[in-house]
């Protein structure tokens, strides 16, 4: 159980359905927000998947990724990518993480660069960090990251972005509220098909046969989309309780 207020339970709980409906996350993948009360801890779900969650499943995590409830349930193995982006970046509010498939080729190709071809995604930015992890686990590694020792190391290379690649794994995306996060995460997810697709139209150019947003363009978009994410929320959550109706949870 946790003493957050009920209105931020249910929006980590719809938060959780949307990025399911959406394509972002599936049997795997987490979306934490900052605790309403304390600021020593942040809200995750318990190891479920995330169209499962309910609000009895949100649990309350410190900063070292220590879990606090009273029934002893656990949380995600890499609960410690949350717990140490929001100890390394004090704007944070929300983190997603997710294995979302369009992502991951840009995380592996050696020349491409995930770029912002669209206006819902400047908060890409043009140079996407890309945490690999056997910098700091070694060639033999599981990929996750289940230590706040790897914790750390994929909050640097996020470092002050709003977007990070996880090689051969996945992405993690920050913002200021929960519905930014969710809504980038989509986004990210998006502009990987989209930039896939450009980059197959270009053929043999490659990367210089496609238009990209300038970094003017990438603001000045960002900065308007920040201001109505209310009502991509409001449809996604709409489609997600009508779509996640049937599901036993
Ligand atoms: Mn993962």
């Amino acid at each position: 159980m946790t003493t957050a207020g009920s209105a931020l339970i249910d929006d980590l709980v719809v938060a959780n359905h949307i990025l399911y409906v959406e394509g972002v996350v599936d049997g795997f993948g987490h979306v934490s927000v900052r605790h309403d009360g304390r600021d020593d801890r942040f809200l995750l779900a318990c190891g479920v998947a995330p169209a499962t969650v309910t609000a009895d499943d949100i649990l309350e995590i410190d900063f070292d990724g220590v879990v606090h409830d009273d029934a002893g349930r656990r949380s995600y193995l890499e609960r410690f990518i949350h717990s140490e982006i929001y100890k390394a970046r004090p704007d944070v509010v929300a983190v997603v993480h997710s294995h979302s498939p369009a992502i991951i080729p840009f995380g592996v190709t050696k020349r491409i660069t995930l770029k912002p071809v669209c206006h819902m995604s400047g908060f890409l930015g043009f140079a996407t960090p890309i945490f690999e992890i056997r910098d700091t686990a070694g060639e033999d590694n599981n990929m996750l990251v289940t230590s706040a020792k790897l914790g750390r190391a994929l909050a640097e290379s996020l470092g002050k972005t709003d977007f990070a690649l996880m090689r051969g794994h996945g992405s993690v995306t920050v913002a200021k509220s929960l519905k930014l996060a969710v809504a980038r995460a989509t986004w990210a997810e998006m502009n990987a098909k989209l930039q896939t697709e450009a980059l197959r139209m270009a053929g043999a150019d490659g990367d210089a046969g496609v238009n990209y947003l300038t970094l003017g363009e990438a603001a000045g978009s960002m900065a308007i989309n920040e201001t109505v994410v209310d009502r991509p929320w409001d449809f996604w959550k709409a489609k997600a309780r009508v779509a996640l109706a049937g599901l036993a949870r």
